[in-house]
């Protein structure tokens, strides 16, 4: 058995396997969100764009018949909850070109391997982001090894600003840097009923408990996150999307939607008022940060 079980974790294949061999502080992340392995019925956002995720993580799926395209991959442990999900809308898990991802956190990337195996999609994330990728999580200039998760190697790199190209779908790469070095916010257009709109999902734009000041493994992170939200503020938006969902009201939107609101997530603001909310509290959290380090100068 324990040969079977080292070969499956190698290929990311055992959740109940990989949930023993986390460590305690990812266990307890999990155990304190249970949404990010709750089910979720898939819930069309608009056009051929769907939330395929678990209900506390978004994780989407773009239709075309060129190819479908899947962002991101929940935490270790979600594959087979979304490709359930998948399957269910009638898309053949083989018929998913691409995987791309928004940031290399165990709780957006944790399960793109066993994904990128079964469906054989190729992974396409930024350069930067890259190598956290391929290190499953460790090394985190935040995190350390607190959060790892099964590796994967890219297929390919983007760069900031780079189409991808699949069939008709288009998507670009905005590189938006901090919450990590690669941290990348994905737009697209999608139509429903020949009404076009302008997708965004949003790369975390939060710093929780993050050190902002004389991170060595970090250097340029404050001018970074500086850098991202005045790019996001500015991004043509008609649908704000995150990986957190509520951090956007997406089901708050959903359900109002439900009540005959067929605009509840339709918001051009949506993109400027994450960026600035997020802003907001960085700039509190590097404040606070700047006076213990005054203190602590004053002090010595
Ligand atoms: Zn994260």
């Amino acid at each position: 058995m324990r040969p079977l079980i080292t070969a499956m974790l190698a290929l990311g294949l055992c959740a109940p396997c990989a949930f023993a061999q986390m460590p305690a502080t990812e266990r307890a992340t999990l155990a304190k969100w249970p949404s990010w392995t709750a089910p979720q019925k898939p819930v069309r956002v608009h056009g051929n764009t769907w939330f395929v995720g678990p209900r506390g993580l978004s994780v989407l799926l773009i239709t075309a018949p060129g190819g479908n395209v899947l962002i991101d991959g929940g935490v270790p442990g979600d594959a087979p909850l979304i490709e359930a999900n998948i399957r269910s809308l009638g898309v053949d898990l083989h018929d998913i070109k691409w995987i791309l991802n928004t940031h290399a956190h165990f709780d957006h990337a944790g399960d793109i391997a066993r994904l990128a195996h079964d469906t054989g999609a190729q992974v396409i994330v930024s350069a930067a982001d890259a190598p956290l990728l391929a290190r499953g999580g460790l090394g985190d200039p935040q995190y350390g090894d607190d959060f790892p998760f099964a590796p994967v190697v890219a297929s390919r790199t983007v760069r900031d600003g780079e189409t991808l190209h699949l069939g008709d779908l288009q998507l670009t790469a905005h590189v938006t840097p901090g919450h990590t070095k690669g941290n990348t916010t994905w737009t697209w257009t999608s139509c429903e009923d020949q009404r076009c709109l302008h997708l965004v999902d949003i790369g975390s734009l939060s710093a929780p408990d993050y050190q902002l000041l004389g991170n060595a493994r970090y250097p340029d992170i404050v001018a970074d996150f500086e850098h991202s939200f005045a790019l996001v503020a500015a991004l043509p938006c008609d649908i704000a999307l995150n990986p957190h969902p509520e951090a956007v009201d997406f089901w708050a939107r959903v359900d109002r939607r439900g009540q005959g609101h067929a605009d509840a997530l339709v918001d051009t603001a949506g993109c400027r008022r994450y960026a600035q909310a997020a802003q907001k509290s960085f700039e509190a959290q590097l404040a606070k940060e700047r006076a213990t380090a005054a203190a602590k100068a004053a002090g010595s």
